[in-house]
């Protein structure tokens, strides 16, 4: 009974440490995100102006080009693509790695467990 007990509570700790470094994992992914640089179809600049926020056209700082938005984002879909892939696998790997830093500090000391 008292063994019971006692691997109960550690196998509920180990749980609370995972629980608790997978919650760190996740609030850290904001470093990931990124600023996508979008470029003038045109000249290939990245300075943008409109005359106010709800505008759904900007001009070209460089060249002048009045575009919308909409069209810029499509024009930039490639590079803006690219951006989401390499994003989306470095989260990957340092989700991965994360998991296993996690997982063997919670297992610690765990003779039956061994993380490699
Ligand atoms: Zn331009």
């Amino acid at each position: 009974m008292s063994l019971d007990y006692s691997l109960s509570h550690t196998a509920c700790i180990t749980i609370i440490l995972l629980l608790f470094n997978l919650l760190r994992l996740i609030m850290n992914l904001d470093k990931h995100s990124r600023t996508i640089a979008l470029q003038c179809p045109t000249c290939g600049g990245g300075s943008f102006q409109s005359e106010t926020v709800e505008d759904t056209e900007v001009k070209c700082v460089q060249c002048g080009r009045v575009i919308e938005r909409d069209d810029l984002l499509r024009e930039n879909s490639e590079n803006i693509q690219e951006n989401l892939e390499e994003m989306k696998s470095d989260v990957e790997k340092d989700i991965a790695r994360q998991m296993r830093k996690a997982l063997q500090d919670a297992f610690k000391g765990n003779k039956n467990i061994k993380i490699k």
